[in-house]
């Protein structure tokens, strides 16, 4: 077993941590407070290839494997939330979906502007009725010869204001949904440009504030059958599929949030002083940095290992959902831990650890709650649930 990254991993780990470091990071204060989308930096990303990344060159994407996918979410969490977001719902939820389940026609038309970063792409799922509970959803998509006319609500949709391109689930069958069964429901592309179709910003959410999250409609939407993703009916099993993509950047980004956590937290404990010693030299104070150095370890080997699975084709619903939990809930006390080094300072936006505090707590709650994973993982062990083969799967990477 090797634990060294390789020199392709090496390498995009440097050019995301410089790139972030030297772009984002002496402005992220500014735009947080002023609740700024940058889409200069979606411009950039896109000049990195980062909207392609793990994306097949044949489809336009860079063609690294699925670690580099965790490796810029580690990275780009480390400057700010926002960042990672975007390669969770463009890359994640969205293009590698696209990828596995498109067929050839959709990855021209979608993925491939997608991973060119020439189209940005999000995942409409959550409404305002239903989150957790995918079944309670209530948009529908009602066929009229061979269009399907979309009606229904999204809110809490990352980018939503922003994205060209919308991967929306939908009941096609109106018996199934009234019976709750999700094999009624289907995954739909939408275009933003598609008549009907209207989306806003969510302006009061109170972290990741550089980041857009906003809502979306659609009153009686034309969609060409064609830009039905899979089959009428396999809209649930596309939406967890795309959630075991979505859900691996939310892990490798929370672990980078820990790593952000725990420097922050060395360094303001070698400066500030407090009954003649640096605060470092207080044991309670060593044990919360103690603790955070642990947790990031433990979460990157999480991720780690999940992403080895994806690059050797292995089904890792199970793992990847452990990786976000305990990363998405370690961020959550990290975060906490390094307001409280600062003390009263890390209750201001003079230092960074505040905006992380703030910014942690979303991925404890999107892509599968602390609860539903808690769940999930109880219920694999127990033998209450157990993963079946889905007739699209990740491509493989064979490195
Ligand atoms: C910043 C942000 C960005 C987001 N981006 C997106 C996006 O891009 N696309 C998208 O589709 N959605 C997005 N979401 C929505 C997110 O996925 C949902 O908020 C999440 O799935 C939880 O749903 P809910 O908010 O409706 O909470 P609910 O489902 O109403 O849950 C409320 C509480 O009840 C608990 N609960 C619910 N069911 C159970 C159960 N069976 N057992 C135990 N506890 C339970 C939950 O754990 C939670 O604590 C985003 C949310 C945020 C905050």
């Amino acid at each position: 077993m090797d634990f060294d990254l390789g020199e392709e991993h090496r390498l995009l780990e440097q050019t995301v941590r410089e790139w972030a470091g030297r772009a984002v990071a002496p402005r992220i204060r500014d735009l947080d407070r002023e609740h700024r989308f940058d889409t200069a930096i979606l411009t950039q990303m896109a000049d990195l290839g980062l909207l392609g990344i793990s994306v097949p060159a044949s489809y336009g994407g860079t063609g690294t494997d699925y670690l580099s996918l965790g490796i810029a979410s580690e990275e780009l969490e480390y400057v700010d939330t926002s960042l990672r977001v975007i390669l969770s719902v463009h890359v994640g939820l969205n293009s590698l979906t696209l990828l596995s389940w498109g067929t050839e026609e959709q990855k021209q038309r979608y993925l491939v502007p997608q991973a060119q970063g020439k189209k940005i792409a999000t995942f409409g799922l959550t409404e305002p009725a239903a989150g957790s509970d995918v079944r309670g959803i209530q948009s529908v998509a009602v066929k009229h010869g061979d269009r399907y006319r979309l009606t229904g609500e999204k809110q809490w949709i990352s980018l939503a204001d922003v994205a060209d391109h919308f991967l929306v689930l939908a009941w096609t069958d109106l018996e199934r949904k009234k019976q709750r069964d999700p094999s009624g429901l289907t995954a739909f592309i939408v275009e933003r440009a598609f008549p009907g179709f209207s989306s806003g910003t969510l302006k009061e959410k109170w972290g990741i504030l550089a980041g857009n999250t906003g809502f979306f409609r659609m009153e009686e939407v034309e969609v060409p059958e064609e830009n039905v993703l899979g089959r009428p009916g396999e809209g649930f099993k596309i939406a967890m599929f795309a959630l075991d993509q979505g859900r691996y950047t939310v892990a490798a980004g929370a672990t980078g949030l820990i790593r952000a956590c725990r420097d922050a937290s060395v360094k303001y404990a070698k400066q500030r002083r407090a009954f003649g010693v640096e605060i470092a030299q207080h044991q309670l104070v060593k044990a919360m940095i103690a603790r955070m150095e642990s947790d990031y370890q433990a979460a990157r080997l999480l991720w780690l290992r999940a992403g080895w699975l994806k690059n050797v084709g292995r089904r890792n619903t199970r793992e990847t959902s452990l990786a976000k939990w305990f990363a998405t809930v370690a961020s959550e006390r990290a975060a906490g831990d390094a307001v409280q080094v600062h003390g009263a300072n890390g209750y201001s936006d003079d230092y960074p650890v505040g905006r992380f505090y703030r910014n942690c707590k979303g991925a404890v709650i999107y892509e599968g709650t602390r609860e539903i994973h808690q769940l999930m993982q109880a219920d694999y062990l127990l033998g209450y649930r157990e993963d079946r083969a889905t007739r699209c799967t990740l491509p493989p990477i064979h490195t």
